[in-house]
């Protein structure tokens, strides 16, 4: 008997407001491959230095609905006005395959996830939320991206107040301090989360 390869992915998902980081994080522990990030759809526009297909699938509204009737959304919303939504068979493949995934996507498509009645979802599911430190910390991040003009960034301010009264339906919290913290500590809870007996499979 081999017990050493006999689990299942994590299904990782990060949610927080923009500028809270939890992207560079995700795709940190992406890049020394210790999971795979899962690109999602999107019917909004590049922003400059985004690639599609590895920052986002970007789609027009006519393509993503289509996908939408063709069930291949594993979930989907309506962020900042503009459709968002994960790809099924790349999330479900990879799970089976043992590979951890991330998603990083907003509180609406997260409490989808949390409803999914499939076994292999509940099983590997793990959730945290990327809280900055203060509204005004968050603001002073945003301002320095220099990507959105003032009424975009009145915006995402907006939804980050909203999105942030969502915190405690996650699993885990994290209270986003400097970079090498919150890598620290977003590390240590994936490789915590590995040893889920939820995660094991019966060996051959
Ligand atoms: P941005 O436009 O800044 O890249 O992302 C805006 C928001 O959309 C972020 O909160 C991000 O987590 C969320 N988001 C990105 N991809 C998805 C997705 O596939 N599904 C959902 N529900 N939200 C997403």
């Amino acid at each position: 008997m081999d017990f050493s390869q006999q689990r299942l992915g994590q299904l990782i998902i990060v949610s927080g407001p923009s500028g809270t980081g939890k992207t560079t994080l995700a795709r940190k522990v992406c890049d020394r491959g210790e999971a795979v990030f899962s690109v999602s759809c999107t019917t909004r526009a590049p922003r400059p230095g985004e690639v599609d297909g590895k920052d986002y699938f970007f789609l027009t509204e006519e393509d993503f609905l289509a996908r939408v009737e063709r069930c291949e959304l594993f979930e989907y919303a309506r962020v900042h006005t503009r459709l968002y939504g994960t790809l099924k068979s790349y999330v479900y493949e990879n799970l089976e395959r043992g590979i951890d995934v991330i998603m990083d996507i907003d509180v609406q498509g997260a409490a989808q996830v949390r409803a999914c009645p499939d076994d292999l979802v509940k099983r590997c599911l793990l959730d945290i939320f990327v809280m900055p430190p203060s509204l005004e910390e968050l603001r002073a991040r945003l301002s320095g991206r220099a990507t959105e003009d003032a009424a975009a960034l009145d915006l995402r301010m907006q939804n980050a107040a909203a999105e942030m009264e969502h915190w405690s339906s996650y699993s885990h919290v994290l209270v986003s301090g400097d970079r090498e913290t919150d890598a620290r500590r977003f590390d240590a809870l994936l490789e915590a989360g590995r040893m889920r007996t939820s995660l094991m499979t019966k060996p051959e």
